[in-house]
């Protein structure tokens, strides 16, 4: 057993999991504050899911009309369905413009205007005047592969720094010590050997969990091990309820085509050929918000206006715009269309579904990056020792709902948040205490018991079920009977943890292995996302419930935590409590935005 396993043993100042965007930006603060820094990750950096953000960057930059910070903040909180904390938000919308221009001046090929100035496009949900006004022109972009360009600027960035990067290395656990965090176990996939980082502080930047459905925008890696290592450690997540459909994923495949699409001038139509988002959404239109553009487009094919033979989908027009725009704003998209769904975007419309795509819940944090955990008492109070930033994370901004392109600037305004952070919370070089002796048991355990797991159900199988049961019951509708049904299925799958078989024994690069734990990751997660959407009785953002139509604020407008006790099938029993929305705001700059009707 663990005993027969080698443990090499480093310390850092600060150890970062994840080499995304968030991850990178992180490791780069926390550098170049003079800490010693190591930054884990289970791809190569450059292969992280930022990579594949197409439409761009929100940032109140003005670039192509009037914008200010304060009405990016209005839309966000709006966009959040009042869910997000405000002085969270205050702080990112604030910060954006400095972050933006950051990336710039590192290097990152924005498009450009034809006076020089960085491009920006309009973007669902983003408007001028505090709501009042036209769409706001907001998302900085470098075509429609902004991700791409962002993430190999920073990485090309970060090597500058003297931080030590550790490649293909995958995080099991934290090392846990009285509340707080005092490391990370890894596994070295390369030759199996097992790694101990003992630091100050670790930073889970490990991206979304997209991966508990079957249909999904994001990359085979996005399995959540961030989160469910913080639920291991005895510790909630947040909101989990909250998942992100995407309006355009490429129907049958998932492949996205960014709301860049619709920016530049895209609509959806139905079987009939109408430009129903006119109904559903009288001002905004098709770059209403990502929820209600779904849910409109879930209505029209559960009222048989759908397109294809099965009248299961809808299409999406581009072939109105001028094939030079689309060759120069969108051609990763065209390529796409072209390779995934056979069409000619210049004379054909793309066929597209509502598609998971981001997860507004995660590791609960504060604006500094720094983990809460809810105490009697105090609902904010800190893990000493541990940060999350990123998708992992909640800080939160999105609430119910994020608006599109602001993913990409919270991750360079909360990695560099947290690095600032860093830097007032560790002191660089101090001697560590020696960590306890059992401080690798859980990894080890965890990793023996998978490695010589010899039940009947392969981990193919599992995931599937898993993924099956999320889609057919946590998807755009839930009702209180496919939600309770959900509960009962997926506690179910988890279950069958219990019987998983692993075929391949060895530690060198034993993808069966991996998958297996990244399975035992994403299943927690699935089975807390469910639960935490049965106990949600009302309509916000991205949780729209049949039974429970309208947003309920007297009873409501809190946030989810959940814990949950158990892994590999055994347990398995979500506890769910509540923290309060911040209902204030950073500075006097700006007033608390008060809830009201959320129309578009
Ligand atoms: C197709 C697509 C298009 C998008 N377009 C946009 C857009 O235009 N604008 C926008 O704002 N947002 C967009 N988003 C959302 C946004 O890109 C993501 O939310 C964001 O990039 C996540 O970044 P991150 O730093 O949190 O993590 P990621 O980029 O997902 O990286 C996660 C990192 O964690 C590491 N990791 C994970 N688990 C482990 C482990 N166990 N051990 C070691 N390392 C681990 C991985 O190796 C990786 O380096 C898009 C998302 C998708 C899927």
């Amino acid at each position: 057993m663990s005993a027969a396993y080698k443990i090499i043993d480093h310390t850092y100042d600060v150890v970062v999991v994840g080499a995304g965007g968030s991850g990178l930006r992180t490791t780069m603060g926390a550098a170049q504050n003079g800490l010693k820094t190591a930054c884990i990750t289970k791809v190569f950096p450059t292969r992280s899911h930022t990579v594949a953000a197409q439409g761009g960057i929100a940032a109140s930059l003005g670039n192509m009309g009037p914008d200010h910070w304060t009405w990016h903040m209005y839309d966000t909180v709006k966009g959040s369905d009042w869910l997000g904390d405000q002085d969270a938000i205050e702080y990112l919308t604030r910060e954006a413009p400095a972050a933006v221009i950051e990336l710039e001046h590192m290097g990152l090929p924005f498009s450009r205007t034809p006076d020089g100035k960085i491009y920006q496009r309009a973007f669902g949900g983003m408007t001028q005047n505090m709501g009042e006004g036209p769409a706001a022109q907001r998302t900085a972009a470098a075509a429609d592969r902004t991700g791409h360009a962002m993430l190999h600027t920073l990485y090309q960035q970060s090597l500058k720094y003297d931080a030590d990067f550790f490649i293909e290395y995958f995080a099991l656990d934290l090392i846990m010590e009285n509340g707080a965090c005092r490391g990370v176990i890894a596994l070295n996939m390369e030759d199996g050997s097992i790694h101990r980082f003992r630091s100050q502080a670790v930073v889970l930047a490990t991206g979304g969990y997209g991966r508990i459905y079957f249909s999904c925008t994001g990359a085979h890696t996005q399995t959540g091990d961030g989160n469910a290592m913080v639920l291991r450690a005895g510790l909630p997540l947040q909101d989990m309820e909250f998942v992100q459909f995407h309006p355009t994923g490429v129907y049958g495949v998932g492949v996205l085509i960014t709301e860049g699409a619709r920016g530049e001038g895209g609509y959806l139509t139905n079987s009939e050929g109408e430009r129903f988002m006119e109904r559903y959404a009288p001002s905004a239109k098709d770059l209403a918000s990502r929820d209600v553009v779904s849910r409109s487009m879930a209505m029209e094919i559960r009222e048989g206006r759908g397109v294809g033979p099965q009248k299961d989908h809808i299409f999406l027009h581009l072939d109105h715009l001028d094939p030079k725009i689309l060759a120069e704003r969108l051609p990763g998209i065209s390529e796409s269309a072209r390779i995934f769904a056979g069409v000619d975007v210049t004379r054909q419309p793309i066929p597209v579904i509502p598609t998971v795509h981001y997860n507004m819940g995660g590791i609960p944090t504060n604006y500094h990056g720094e983990v809460v955990s809810p105490k009697a008492g105090d609902p904010d109070a800190v893990v000493p020792g541990l940060f999350a930033v990123g998708e992992a994370a909640c800080v939160s901004v999105h609430g119910a709902n994020r608006l599109g392109s602001n993913s990409l600037i919270d991750l360079v305004v909360f990695g560099r948040a947290a690095g600032l952070r860093l830097a007032e919370v560790c002191k660089p070089g101090i001697l560590q205490e020696p960590l306890a002796k059992d401080s690798a048991d859980l990894s080890l355990s965890r990793l023996d018991h998978f490695r010589y797991a010899d039940g009947s159900s392969p981990t193919a199988d599992i995931r599937i079920d898993m993924q099956r049961t999320m889609q057919a019951d946590a998807a755009v509708f839930r009702t209180e009977r496919t939600l309770a049904e959900g509960a009962t299925k997926i506690d179910k799958v988890y279950g069958r943890m219990t019987d998983i078989s692993v075929t391949d024994r060895s530690l060198i690069w034993n993808s069966d292995l991996v998958e297996t734990l990244e399975l035992d990751n994403l299943i927690a997660q699935a089975v807390v996302t469910m639960h935490c959407a049965s106990n949600r009785k009302e309509s916000r953002g991205a949780h729209m419930h049949e039974d429970y139509p309208k947003r309920d604020d007297k009873n409501w407008m809190k946030h989810t935590v959940a814990w949950f006790d158990g892994w590999g099938g055994k347990g398995g029993s979500v506890k769910i409590d509540y923290r309060p929305v911040h209902d204030f705001t950073l500075t006097d700059d700006v007033e608390y935005i008060k809830p009201k009707a959320r129309v578009y």
